[in-house]
């Protein structure tokens, strides 16, 4: 029997404010669509902790046995650099200041995000579609929409009538903005506007000439709207109605709000049951942005360059931080909080390793199947991390105490205790064992300086074919023999 069918998920959902159960429309099988990111800069740690909760999240449902279907998008046009339809697009504007192609913006910032989240082991999403792929799929929607009546052309533009569409739908039911609300504290139009109401939103927009990332349209060489792209991507690969959406508190309004607006109009229904929204990670009770310099990047936590930091952190070490908090909870980031988190992820991950060498006995002390159920009553209850890591820490106590022979487990218990812990541990919250890294690599050098001693005995005796052939070969599997005056160095690719 499938896990999911033992364990009563909830959910919090966005929309209702509520924490619901959580019921996929098919059984056993859950889509689950997570806005990815705008591939124009690197990705910073506030950007990094939205896609690692969605990460574990992803990584609790597979562990349920239900079959995930995860798409999460690449924004590689559409996004402008004001969210309200104005300014140049983000990736056109970084080409433009780097005298490079937009594509060649995308193909770096793209390969970096796959980068920095393989290194925080977050998985790889089943489908990654970009928005530039699906412009076709796009204007397939803007042509129902417009045929609804529930947007309108100007001057090779198309545009949601927000207003039209609140008569018969509710426009601000996720983010809890009332149309009156807006029209009151949207800014006038500037007149240069082809919009009739300022809260109306781009599906289609025309391009000036100096635009260079556009396309063909029934209305225009041009370019879609930010928003439509997560309409036709999630319904392209999950279906009108599908069951999570996902993405960081930020995007609610209005990315998401404009979202329902599409599939609402253009498909007659909600298209997501569950609205999951990830809070945001500050630095100084600040926002975490790109645009303020209020940041961190993940390669300044790696490597400790950074004044707000004290040392280097490790991924690990950093997603164990991460985990700490819920993921609906605001984090404030700072190196003494690290810190403390690098203490207790040492603390599990020693427990971990003493799991191998404990004693065994007849009985046992400590019931492990109703702590697992506490662990999974935490992550039940709307994913919550933080319970689980203090459930996690009275099994790193209960290890300790058998190791100092004041609690027993049977063979059968500790092999439980075992398969949970890591289970929970590495499968659920993402974590790596960095110890047992460290080890490995001690492992590593410790050989290669034996073949690089052999070497040198063989250089001694004039073998200098044997001498080459242990060069070639290792360089051949990625490992590079320095001679220098101290000696042979070596370094790993
Ligand atoms: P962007 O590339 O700007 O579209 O952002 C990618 C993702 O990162 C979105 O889901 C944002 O909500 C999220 N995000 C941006 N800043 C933060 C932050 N400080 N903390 C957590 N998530 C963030
Ligand atoms: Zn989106």
């Amino acid at each position: 029997m499938p896990l999911y069918q033992e364990q009563n998920l909830k959910v919090y959902n966005s929309i209702s404010g509520n924490k619901e159960n959580f019921k996929p429309i098919n059984n056993g099988y859950v889509g689950m669509y997570v806005c990815g990111p705008t591939v124009y800069s690197n990705v910073h740690l506030g950007n990094v902790r939205t896609f690692m909760s969605f990460d574990m999240i992803f990584r609790y449902l597979k562990h349920l046995g239900f079959k995930v279907r995860y798409v999460r998008n690449i924004t590689d046009a559409g996004h402008l650099e004001n969210d309200a339809d104005e300014g140049e697009d983000r990736i056109a504007k970084k080409a433009r200041l780097e005298q490079i192609e937009p594509m060649e913006v995308v193909q770096m910032y793209t390969v970096d995000f796959h980068n920095i989240l393989n290194k925080f082991n977050c998985l790889p999403p089943s489908i990654e579609p970009t928005a530039t792929g699906h412009i076709i799929e796009q204007i397939d929607i803007i042509k129902i929409i417009l045929n609804k009546d529930f947007a309108y052309e100007v001057n090779g533009s198309v545009y949601f009538d927000v207003l039209k569409f609140n008569k018969t739908h509710n426009y601000g039911k996720l983010s809890g903005r009332n149309v009156e609300d807006l029209i009151h504290n949207t800014r006038a139009l500037d007149g240069q506007s082809d919009k009739k109401n300022p809260q109306d939103f781009a599906l289609w927009k025309k391009a000036e000439p100096q635009h260079i990332m556009r396309w063909p349209s029934p209305w225009s060489d041009g370019f879609p709207g930010w928003h439509l792209e997560c309409t036709a991507m999630s319904t392209k690969y999950l279906g009108e109605q599908f069951d999570i959406h996902g993405g960081g508190m930020d995007l609610k309004f209005p990315h998401h709000e404009c979202e329902i607006a599409q599939a609402e109009a253009c498909n007659g229904h909600s298209p997501v049951n569950y609205w999951m929204h990830a809070n945001m990670l500050t630095l100084n009770g600040q926002k975490m942005a790109k645009s303020t310099g209020n940041n961190i990047l993940p390669a300044e936590i790696f490597s400790g360059k950074n004044d707000k930091l004290s040392k280097a952190f490790s991924p690990s070490v950093t997603r164990f931080f991460m985990m700490q908090a819920h993921y609906r909870s605001i984090l404030d980031f700072s190196s003494n909080a690290i810190e403390a988190s690098e203490k207790g992820y040492h603390k599990l991950m020693d427990a971990i390793n003493t799991l191998k060498s404990i004693q065994k006995s007849d009985t046992s002390t400590f019931d492990v199947r109703s702590w697992s159920q506490k662990c999974y009553d935490a992550l039940n209850d709307d994913f919550n991390t933080p319970i689980l890591i203090a459930e996690l820490f009275s099994a790193v106590k209960l290890i300790n105490q058998v190791k100092d022979q004041k609690a027993t487990l049977t063979s059968d218990d500790l092999h439980f205790l075992t398969n949970q812990m890591n289970a929970l541990v590495f499968d659920v919250l993402g974590l790596t064992n960095d110890t047992l890294t460290q080890d490995n690599h001690n492992t590593l050098s410790n050989t290669v300086e034996v073949l690089i001693k052999l070497r040198a005995e063989a250089r001694a005796n004039k073998d200098f074919a044997l001498s080459d052939k242990i060069r070639d070969e290792l360089s051949a599997i990625g490992i590079q023999l320095k001679d220098g005056k101290d000696g042979t160095s070596f370094t790993t690719n």
